[in-house]
């Protein structure tokens, strides 16, 4: 028989969620998650991916994954360590140290599953860590897993992380201290401030952990927020996605060679979970050689997210302080932030509004994602559509 009392927990949170207007309905894309996408039929300007590069469907990728689908088949078949390590993940290892200038580095299903990996096989109950409060959901459960002592700097603040690590240290407490941080803080686009972290780190010893799920394939000519600041050799965990900018799905970290084999015998999501399917991996290795070749697509992509920009910011939008692509329109109460991106919908644009507790109450937004996949039509028209629903609204 069922449980009525988890009867009763469902109904009653659904229905509050519901009338809060916080109750996320979800939408289902019918095809590919292109620059364009269709939904009940309708089609929409896609402003809402993490695509960056537009390789989610580039026909270079879908090749080499079909290949990998004829010559190693659908399924890696096991976990890592027993035998579900294929030649392909190796290459695919071996190519992502390659773009991050480190030994070596460790792929994981997902990029979620990765931090949660990571941190826990690293930090225990008698460590302490430092982390920036805007860091990511993932960042947060792999800090919670790991049963460290979770110190919580203001964002982006060099003050209180100076402040926080200095008594850290000199309380004797922890037996090791690390500082993690998004990259690129996705709701804002802003940069972490790197170099002031890792000068703290080096004055308290402390580990240091960046999740560049949002700066790789971004920023430093693509290889990442660490390269764009140029601290490779300074930065214990460089983590990342192959979800966002890489298109496909997979998460990683790249570091030293004795960080990757303690990870590859620690991490347990790596020894009891089966890995990447093999071609997950080879179309990850394609698009890592891709923008090794070139930086056309990270280009191309700069170029879309400044015309944008410039546009919603010469009609009057507030669009924030990012410094990267990540373009949010700030709307303010979740309600209003709903009806906004609604109107946009109805009109032809995909811009997802997002709300507490994602981000802090009265600061709700549409966040725009401009990829390299767009052109500069699609842009025009998804401009036009703001203005005529910002005007509307009364909000230009
Ligand atoms: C998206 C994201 C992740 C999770 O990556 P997935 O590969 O989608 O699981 C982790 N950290 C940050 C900062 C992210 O933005």
């Amino acid at each position: 028989m069922p449980s009525e009392t988890l009867n009763q927990f469902l109904d009653e949170n659904l229905k509050e969620l519901k009338e809060q207007g916080l109750y996320n309905e979800i939408n289902v894309v019918e095809g590919a998650n292109g620059p364009r996408i269709t939904i009940d039929g309708k089609e929409l300007i896609n402003l809402s991916s993490n695509n960056y590069l537009g390789l989610a469907t580039d026909e270079r990728l879908k090749e080499v994954a079909k290949d990998a689908v004829d010559s190693h088949g659908v399924g890696a078949g096991a976990v890592r360590t027993i035998n579900g390590t294929l030649d392909v993940h190796v290459k695919l290892e071996e190519k992502i140290s390659e773009f991050k200038g480190t030994e070596a580095a460790i792929a994981y299903q997902s990029g979620f599953n990765c931090n949660m990996a990571a941190i826990s096989a690293v930090m225990d109950k008698n460590d302490a860590i430092l982390s920036d409060e805007l860091n990511h959901a993932s960042i947060i459960d792999g800090c919670r897993l790991s049963k460290a002592k979770i110190l919580r700097y203001n964002h982006s603040d060099m003050e209180d992380l100076h402040q926080k690590a200095k008594e850290a240290k000199e309380s004797g407490q922890y037996n090791k201290i690390m500082v993690i941080t998004d990259g690129v803080f996705s709701m804002d686009g802003d940069i972490a401030k790197l170099p002031e972290i890792v000068e703290i780190a080096k004055e308290f010893d402390l580990i240091t952990y960046v999740d560049d799920a949002h700066g790789s394939g971004v920023l430093g000519k693509g290889a990442g927020t660490v390269k764009h600041f140029g601290l490779q050799n300074d930065i214990d965990f460089q983590m990342g996605t192959l979800s966002k900018a890489i298109g496909v799905v997979g998460g990683y970290v790249a570091g030293k060679q004795n960080l990757i084999d303690w990870l590859k015998v620690r991490s347990r999501p790596f020894l009891f979970s089966t890995s990447l399917s093999p071609a997950d991996v080879t179309a990850c290795t394609q698009a890592i050689d891709l923008l090794m070749e070139s930086t056309e697509l990270h280009d191309r992509m700069w170029e879309n997210g400044d015309y944008l920009k410039k546009g919603l910011k010469e009609l009057g939008f507030d669009i924030g302080d990012s410094e990267t692509p990540i373009t949010p329109c700030v709307i303010g109460e979740a309600k209003a932030t709903q009806e906004f991106s609604k109107r946009l919908y109805e009109e032809g644009v995909y811009a997802k509004a997002i709300v507490f507790p994602t981000v802090p109450k009265g600061s709700g937004r549409v966040r725009n994602m401009p990829t390299a996949a767009h052109t500069k039509d699609m842009l025009d028209e998804a401009l036009s559509i703001y203005e005529k629903v910002g005007k509307e609204m009364g909000l230009i």
